[in-house]
């Protein structure tokens, strides 16, 4: 009974560190971020890519595009920026939002992470209810179908479609103790939109070279340098 308690007092005092990022903490790892290429992203118009219309318009465009994004993405490795936040996890009880769809943070080490647009590595069927499959780096081809029957599409939350996670994201972000955000324009909606869900009194700090401070961001301490500088500075700060 008293081991119970003295566990539970333990745990009520390890801090909730939530980190919400974006495409910019994946940059030093060699993928390109939207805003970086003038908003468009690797060359491609969002809106030929990454909408359902695009899908039903041109299936094999928009298969190829995504294909060519997950070998990419087979080809790099976590920067020191997701390896740091990894580190956190020794002091704090971390949850990682994150809107990217490559698997950089579970490749660190990160054990707790929500990806809010998808995955690239998952698939699911186009049509109808379907379940999530793992297909780890393979393509998908016109053709290539799902459990359920349909055609087989990448588990990426497209532009206009409904966003799964977000009840999800704010019900952990209103619990942060300490909020740290990167390598986001905080442009893409509804996920810009999670930070204002954090408690008023949570510590917040936003880490991004390019990000100035407005109103939204009246109580972060803004750090304007790149993720793999600026998060291990900030790591080691907070792991004290
Ligand atoms: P964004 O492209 O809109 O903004 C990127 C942000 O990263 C900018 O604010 C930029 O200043 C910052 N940045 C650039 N280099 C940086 C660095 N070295 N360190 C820290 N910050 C840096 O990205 P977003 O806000 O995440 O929105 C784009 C959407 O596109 C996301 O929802 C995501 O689904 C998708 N996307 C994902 C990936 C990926 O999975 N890696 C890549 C591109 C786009």
């Amino acid at each position: 009974m008293r081991f119970n308690v003295i566990l539970a007092s333990n745990f009520d005092s390890v801090k909730r560190l939530i980190v919400f990022s974006g495409a910019g903490i994946s940059a030093e790892s060699g993928i390109q971020t939207f805003r970086d290429a003038g908003g468009l992203w690797e060359n491609y118009k969002v809106e030929e890519v990454a909408t359902h219309e695009a899908f039903s318009r041109s299936p094999e465009l928009v298969l190829e595009f995504y294909n060519l994004r997950r070998r990419a993405i087979a080809k790099v490795e976590p920067n020191d920026a997701h390896l740091h936040l990894r580190k956190l996890e020794d002091k704090f009880d971390v949850t990682v939002i994150t809107q990217n769809i490559d698997n950089l943070h579970e490749r660190a080490g990160s054990s707790r992470v929500l990806h809010l647009h998808g995955e690239i590595t998952k698939a699911r069927g186009a049509q109808g209810k379907h379940e999530i499959e793992d297909i780890g780096y393979t393509d998908i081809k016109l053709g290539d179908k799902a459990t359920n029957g349909s055609q087989l599409r990448p588990h990426i939350v497209w532009f206009g479609e409904d966003v799964p996670e977000y009840e999800n994201a704010m019900n952990i972000i209103s619990t942060a103790n300490i909020l740290i955000v990167v390598g986001t324009s905080l442009n893409v909606y509804p996920a810009a939109g999670l930070i204002h869900y954090a408690p008023l009194e949570a510590e917040k700090y936003l880490v991004d070279p390019n990000i100035l401070a407005g109103d939204s961001l009246q109580n972060f301490e803004i750090i304007s340098k790149p993720a793999g500088t600026g998060i291990p500075q900030l790591v080691q700060r907070l792991l004290g």
